[in-house]
């Protein structure tokens, strides 16, 4: 169970988040849904632990995470950006994870295997992340995030550079990666649709505050201001 408590992070003078308290429950698949700037980002990025708060505290299984560095975090990334490694091939990307962990080679190369499988990109492990489109690049980033089946998957915004046939598909790969690994994920987007079609619940983000967090259901029905009303009621 993934508890963020009263969280507050500042970038010199700027408010990034102003108050951010949620609960995630064990398996529970929570979206992050707000506009630019609202501060997505950063959260996942305390959680990971890329990003120290200045106030507050994420806990993890009750363990405070605040002295505990990112590679032992049981915590799997999938960046905004890719961050893939340029001088890597696709199947060294993939296995950074593994081989961080020590896992030895042939399990690795089996694991690879099975993720490359997963987001549809098998023969290319040996190209170079320059040598992929964008939204390949965005499934290599996802394989790398849940090849070593961390109990908690981070996602930012993974199907952003995807055209909508492909989205669709990783949606659903997504969900099944979800259902049959039992992990928590906390997932980014800004795309309200993409949100009710993946989430157990959403929290919805508004200048560094979570406005509420409920079901998609409840957020249509009962939303807890104007502000999101006004998000869900639009389209992307
Ligand atoms: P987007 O949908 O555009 O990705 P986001 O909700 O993920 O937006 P964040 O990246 O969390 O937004 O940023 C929240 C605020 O904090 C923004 O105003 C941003 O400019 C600021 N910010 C984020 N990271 C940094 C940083 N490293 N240095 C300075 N300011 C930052
Ligand atoms: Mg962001």
């Amino acid at each position: 169970r993934l508890v963020i408590d009263g969280v507050v992070k500042q970038f010199g003078g700027h408010t990034a988040l102003a108050d951010v308290s949620l609960d995630v429950q064990p398996g529970e698949f929570m979206t992050l849904l707000g506009p630019s700037g609202s501060g997505k980002s950063t959260t996942l990025n305390l959680v990971s632990g890329f990003a120290q708060p200045d106030e507050g505290t994420v806990r993890i299984d009750g363990v405070d995470m605040a002295s505990v560095p990112p590679r032992r975090r049981n915590v799997g990334m999938v960046f905004q950006n890719y961050a893939l490694f340029p001088h890597l091939t696709i199947e060294a990307n993939i296995a950074f994870p593994l081989r961080q962990r020590r896992v030895p080679r042939p399990e690795q190369a089996r694991r690879v295997a099975e993720a490359l499988g997963t987001v549809r990109l098998e023969g290319y492990g040996q190209r170079y992340p320059a040598q992929l489109s964008g939204g390949q690049q965005q499934r290599v980033a996802l394989a790398r995030a849940i090849v070593f089946r961390p109990g908690l998957l981070l996602m930012d915004e993974p199907l952003g550079a995807l055209d909508r046939g492909l989205r669709e598909s990783m949606q659903s790969e997504i969900r099944r990666i979800h259902r049959e690994a039992g992990s928590t994920v906390l997932f980014v987007t800004h795309d309200q649709e993409e949100a009710l079609a993946l989430s157990d619940r959403i929290a919805v983000f508004h200048e560094g505050r979570i406005e509420q967090v409920g079901t998609g259901h409840e957020l249509y029905l009962h939303p807890a201001s104007t502000f999101v009303a006004g998000f869900l009621g639009e389209s992307t």
